[in-house]
Formats: C-alpha cells, sequence, structure tokens
C-alpha cells in the first residue's frame, strides 16, 4: 500500500507538470482526484488494510491527496483556456471601482426624527397595511357616510369595497382591537389620496399618527407631547398654536399652529442658510405674513371611536394627533416643492 502511494505521488507529479494546457491539466485531476480517481479509490480499499496500519496509511493517504491538490493548483494559473483564465486577464493596474455610500433619503430621515421625538417620551413604533377596507378606512374611525372623503373622487378604491388607505388611521383601530390601554404609539406610513400632483399635493404621501390612551389623559398631556415635538423639530423658541377644528375622530380637536419659521425673527437662527430677504414678515413666502404655519391636527380621541373597539367609553381617554411627512420636511430643509421628494434626482437629494 505504502509503494502504491508513493507511486501515485510520482506519477501525478510528473503528469501535472507535464500537462502543457488546461485540458490536459483537467484530464489529469480526473484521473487522480475525480470521483473514481486514483487516490478516490485509494480511500476506497482501506478496508483491506491491516487494521493496526490503518491510522497510518490514511494519514499517507490523506497527505498524497493534498501535495497532488496543491500542485494542481499551482500548476493551474499558468495555463491559458482554463476555467480560471480569467484570473489571469485582471490587470491589477486599473483603477477600482468605487461603490458609492448611500444614505436615508430627506423622507425616511423625517420620519425616523419624528418618531425618535415620540419615543423618547415612551411611545412605540405600530405599523399596518396600505391596502384597507371601508371598515377600518371609515366606519370604526366614525366617519360617516355622506363625509366627502368616502367620495369616489376622494379615495382610491380597489375591487370590492377595498381601498388604498387615506390616512394612517386604520392602525389605530387595528392595534386598539388587539391591545388594552394604557399604551402610546406612533404609526408611520404612505397613504393615498387622487389629488392632482402640483407643488404641494401628491397623490402619496406619508403620515405620522400618533395615539395614547389611558384613563386620565388630558387635553393638556396632548399639548405637552406636540409643544416638546415641535421644539424638538424646529428649535426651542418655537410657539404653539391650537386653533379649534373637527375631526370626526376626535372630540374636541384642533390643528395646530407653529410661529413662522422663516419671518419669526428670534427664529432667525434656527435657518441661517435663507437669504435675509426672505425674512420680512410682510412678504412671507411661507406663512404669508400670517406669522403662523399649520403642522398637524389632533385632539382627544371621540368616545365613539373607543366603543367601535370594544373599549368603555365613560372609562377610557385617550389623544391622537396626525402629520404629513412631507409638510414637516418642507418646512425643515427649505423645499419649495413636493414633486421633489419622488422624482429620485440625485443632485436634490445629495444636499440630505
Ligand atoms: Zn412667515
Amino acid at each position: 500500500m505504502r509503494d502504491k502511494i508513493r507511486e501515485i505521488e510520482k506519477s501525478a507529479i510528473e503528469e501535472i507538470a507535464l500537462a502543457a494546457d488546461a485540458g490536459a491539466l483537467e484530464k489529469a485531476r480526473v484521473k487522480y482526484l475525480g470521483r473514481k480517481g486514483l487516490i478516490t479509490e485509494l480511500f476506497k480499499n482501506m478496508g483491506g488494510v491491516f487494521p493496526a496500519d490503518r491510522a497510518e496509511v490514511g494519514k499517507l493517504i490523506n497527505s498524497l491527496k493534498e501535495t497532488v491538490s496543491k500542485a494542481f493548483d499551482d500548476k493551474t494559473p499558468g495555463l491559458s483556456g482554463g476555467r480560471d483564465s480569467k484570473a489571469q486577464k485582471i490587470d491589477i493596474t486599473l483603477p477600482g471601482i468605487v461603490r458609492e455610500v448611500g444614505h436615508l433619503h430627506p423622507i425616511s430621515k423625517t420620519i425616523e426624527e419624528i418618531c425618535g421625538v415620540f419615543i423618547s417620551l415612551g411611545f412605540k413604533i405600530v405599523e399596518g397595511p396600505e391596502i384597507e377596507n371601508e371598515h377600518y378606512n371609515f366606519e370604526a374611525l366614525n366617519i360617516p357616510l355622506e363625509h366627502p372623503s368616502r367620495d369616489a373622487f376622494d379615495t382610491f378604491y380597489l375591487a370590492d369595497k377595498w381601498l388604498l388607505r387615506s390616512h394612517t388611521s386604520p392602525v389605530q383601530v387595528r392595534f386598539m382591537e388587539k391591545n388594552k390601554p394604557p399604551f402610546a404609539i406612533v404609526i408611520p406610513g404612505k397613504v393615498y389620496r387622487p389629488d392632482a400632483t402640483d407643488a404641494s399635493h401628491s397623490f402619496m404621501f406619508h403620515q405620522v399618527e400618533g395615539l395614547a390612551v389611558s384613563d386620565n389623559i388630558k387635553f393638556s398631556d396632548l399639548k405637552g407631547a406636540l409643544t416638546l415635538f415641535a421644539r424638538q423639530m424646529f428649535g426651542e423658541k418655537i410657539k404653539m398654536r391650537f386653533r379649534p377644528s373637527f375631526f370626526p375622530f376626535t372630540e374636541p380637536s384642533a390643528e395646530v399652529d407653529i410661529s413662522c419659521i422663516l419671518c419669526s425673527n428670534e427664529l432667525r437662527s434656527t435657518i441661517p442658510a435663507l437669504p435675509a430677504g426672505r425674512h420680512d414678515s410682510r412678504k412671507c413666502s411661507l406663512c404669508g405674513g400670517k406669522g403662523w404655519i399649520e403642522i398637524l391636527g389632533a385632539g382627544m380621541v371621540n368616545p365613539k371611536v373607543f366603543k367601535n373597539v370594544g373599549y368603555n367609553p365613560e372609562k377610557t381617554t385617550g389623544f391622537a394627533f396626525g402629520m404629513g411627512v412631507e409638510r414637516i420636511a418642507i418646512l425643515k430643509y427649505g423645499i419649495t416643492d413636493i414633486r421633489m421628494f419622488f422624482e429620485n434626482d440625485i443632485r436634490f437629494l445629495r444636499q440630505f
């Protein structure tokens, strides 16, 4: 057996050395290392070796296999036409391929920033489906049949009463059905409305909604949370204004404004990149001279919504708010056209 091993090693090394091209080398590889090759056969014949010698013979065959494999590997790059011949053609003097490192889209960045503020207040992130049914998108949220948002012109209807959600509020209902208070959640996501696209409208945009539910939540809690949010996003000196409004799913409801980040003099320091001329409140392009900008809608959850999800409306209280992410990003970064977010112009995206 030992002689045979030595013999095979000798002939294999010779044949490898003599192989003139990749074809000959491959033939030799099959002859020695193939499934029915000579070295493979040696392993199969181990049964005929005396038990006392098996360990030693096994070692010899293993080292034979290693030696021969290495001889093949050493020889391969020197031959043309083989399977590794491509390796030979690499010109190491050519400049490398630079892989550009990407970064978050301004919308993703804004969503993370908004959610980050509420996470620091103990909110958890929850997400839900973009294809909804009328129950979750409207009925459970106390939106009556005659409400204009249920019109076919104001919602993307799919077949069989399915639709593309027009707000992220259905996720509030889905979450409340499966969880008991107390809880505080934020819901980021895409929403769809068949609006004609222009500088301030898009048929798809993003929202972040918030919902906090417990047995003793007051309007002052809502004010506190939103004031903290606005200051984190737009600067410590931001002033807040709550205007009475109406939403079917909250009562009372409010539109929430912040003091204009362009023309409010004391806030100039937070937006250093803007030209000085734009800070004149009489011709402010952002607020039209009003001094206030609407940023979101909010309110105390309507007891009917609690009843719809099986909570006791007498004992449950909560606040909810919802904002457009594009609107926040436009204000924060001084962007003039919502379409820029979705055109994927690399020159625009590189600025963030
Ligand atoms: Zn202004």
